[in-house]
């Protein structure tokens, strides 16, 4: 840390570390911010929980200009989230993205609150109901489990598959799987305790879902 960072407000610091940042990659390789400004081309784009302990770039050793990030509590793919849908068109149909990833993450504290009968008031338990709605479709499962720690990290998983699904059923999505096959769908959850990425659902460009949900005049 620079010594003067001692003195200051905790945002002040932000500024400061930002100039040491930008100076340093300047430093190693004097084209890198002219370059990115250029061209933005990622891979991947990231639907990801707002928590802090989980920075998309960060756990994957990814650089700026390799992710397209949406972040929002507990990961959701909610069919009325024009901000979320905006940022999945974008990546999809003009960056060009070839993997859409749903990174839940385990202790998740918006699943958490979800699994309670807590009032969170209006907005946050209008955003947790999508939650409670995984829960009651996966209910059989998840009583079985007794261990109530267990029974969170199930539902973490299960809430990843469920908004793998709900980009699915989007006209963003199926429209680029008849198009252009892609982009493939990953869901995975993100350990806080060792840092590791475990994958657990996939659906491949073109797979089928329940017909209810697909549109044949894309
Ligand atoms: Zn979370």
């Amino acid at each position: 840390m620079i010594p003067e960072l001692v003195y200051m407000y905790s945002y002040e610091k932000l500024l400061l570390e930002n100039k040491n940042w930008a100076e340093e990659k300047k430093a190693d390789d004097p084209e890198y911010f002219e370059r990115l400004s250029h061209l933005q081309s990622p891979e991947f784009f990231w639907v990801g929980c707002s928590d802090s302990r989980v920075p998309a770039n960060e756990i994957t050793g990814t650089q700026p200009g390799e992710i397209f990030v949406h972040r929002n509590v507990a990961n959701l793919v909610v069919n009325t989230d024009v901000n979320l849908l905006a940022a999945l068109d974008y990546a999809v149909t003009y960056l060009k993205v070839r993997h859409v990833i749903v990174c839940g993450h385990y202790g998740c504290g918006g699943i958490k609150a979800a699994a309670t009968k807590s009032d969170f008031k209006p907005v946050l338990n209008m955003w947790l109901r999508n939650i409670k709605d995984v829960i009651r479709h996966h209910r059989d499962e998840l009583e079985l489990i007794n261990d109530e720690e267990k029974r969170i990290d199930r539902l973490v998983e299960l809430n990843v598959q469920e908004q793998v699904y709900n980009l699915a059923k989007t006209t963003i999505i199926q429209r680029c799987w008849k198009k252009n096959q892609r982009p493939d769908l990953h869901g995975w959850v993100y350990g806080l305790k060792d840092g590791l990425i475990k994958p657990v659902f996939e659906m491949k460009a073109g797979t089928h879902i329940d017909s209810l949900y697909e549109y044949d005049d894309l």
